[in-house]
């Protein structure tokens, strides 16, 4: 089993709510109208607990508005001032930390971009030695879950103990439903690995489209995430960066009431009859499956000593391909995915094949 990550202390940034935390904001401050109105009619939702906005933005092309800058920080404050919000927005370097700190910001987000740079992360980390303020790291562009981790406890190493993880989504190159795909089991493996860290879901990175926010939210609510970041914009469709994906406040607060929120069973008394019964149900299913995958390497050993033999090779391309497309069109007819058919039958071939390379390699007949 993988070593599990010594993040501790943690102290929680998240506010005494019973409900998952919203945080929200346009991507982008443009104008102090802008920035102090959508700020407002957030507030006025009362479901808002903290105010977002980007300041720097980091862009993947040229040519494209970059934020407003320091100017910007300005507003956020007068925000804070006029709404009594708390304020976070993403710093990328030291600089960013500085200028934000000066103008009050409650707490900090490392972008999605900025994740994947050890160096900048570092960078980010050295500016807030000595300084306690909530800090929440975006994963990285990549799926890439240890550079996810390495950001924490980079950041957790330089004294903060308040961090918490945003989860944005990963790029993917190609045909694709989001803009950027979820990958729920990388989040679900940080949990893991830190245990009790807030996780936080930025739907809008991830959907990219305003019609798709909802179902991403609520499948991050049911995974029991402690919160959500949302992108809101007064006039969304004016918006100067990710227009599509922006909401207004009150779109955001009529989609916040459609929210199902579901209790996390583990911090029940007890577990419920019924769900223990379906438990044991799934614990003997996959004790089946583990004697099952046993026997399968029994028979690939026995194969892997035939191909010994009659020194043939591990590999049989053909062979593997037609095991492939039988098992996704049976698979497909008994409801399971043609996705999760392929990576299940790809990694018992490769556990199969890692047999055969020890038969094959070993001394013995
Ligand atoms: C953002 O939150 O506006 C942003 C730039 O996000 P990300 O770093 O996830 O791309
Ligand atoms: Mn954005």
């Amino acid at each position: 089993m993988s070593k599990l990550t010594d993040i501790s202390p943690l102290n929680t940034w998240l506010p005494n709510l019973d409900r998952p935390v919203i945080i929200s904001g346009p991507c982008s401050a443009e104008t102090e109208e802008q920035v102090i109105e959508t700020c407002k009619q957030l507030a006025a939702t009362n479901k808002v607990d903290i105010l977002r906005a980007g300041i720097w933005k980091p862009r993947t092309r040229p040519n494209n508005f970059e934020g407003v800058g320091a100017e910007g920080l300005k507003w956020l404050r007068k925000a804070k001032a006029v709404t009594g919000l708390p304020i976070t927005v993403e710093v990328a370097n030291a600089q960013h930390v500085l200028e934000a700190l000066k103008h009050g910001v409650d707490i900090l987000w490392i972008g999605a971009r900025t994740t994947v740079n050890p160096f900048s992360v570092q960078e980010i980390a050295d500016a807030l030695k000595g300084v306690d303020i909530p800090v929440l790291i975006k994963n990285p562009i990549n799926a890439d879950l240890q550079l996810w981790i390495g950001a924490i406890e980079r950041i957790h190493q330089a004294g903060i103990s308040q961090v918490g993880a945003i989860h944005r989504g990963f790029a993917k190159y190609g045909e694709k439903k989001y803009r950027n795909t979820p990958q729920w089991q990388l989040p679900i493996e940080l949990r893991r690995q830190i245990p009790g860290i807030p996780i936080i879901c930025d739907p809008s990175h991830i959907a990219g489209n305003r019609e798709l926010l909802y179902e991403v939210a609520q499948e991050a609510l049911d995974l029991n995430y402690d919160g959500l970041m949302i992108e809101s914009h007064i006039n969304p469709d004016k918006a100067w960066s990710d227009a599509k994906q922006q909401v207004t406040p009150q779109k955001l607060a009529e989609m916040i009431d459609k929210f199902v929120l579901r209790e996390d069973v583990s911090v029940k008394d007890a577990i419920p009859g019924e769900l223990e019964s379906l438990r044991s149900q799934i614990d003997k299913f996959d004790d089946e499956i583990l004697s099952l995958f046993a026997q399968r390497m029994t028979v690939a050993e026995d194969i892997g000593l035939y191909k010994k033999a009659n020194n043939l090779t591990i590999l049989q391309t053909k062979r593997w391909e037609e095991i492939l497309n039988q098992v996704c069109s049976k698979g497909e007819k008994l409801g399971l995915s043609r996705e999760f058919i392929e990576k299940y039958f790809k990694a018992v071939h490769q556990e199969s094949i890692n047999h055969q390379n020890k038969i094959m390699n070993s001394n013995g007949s």
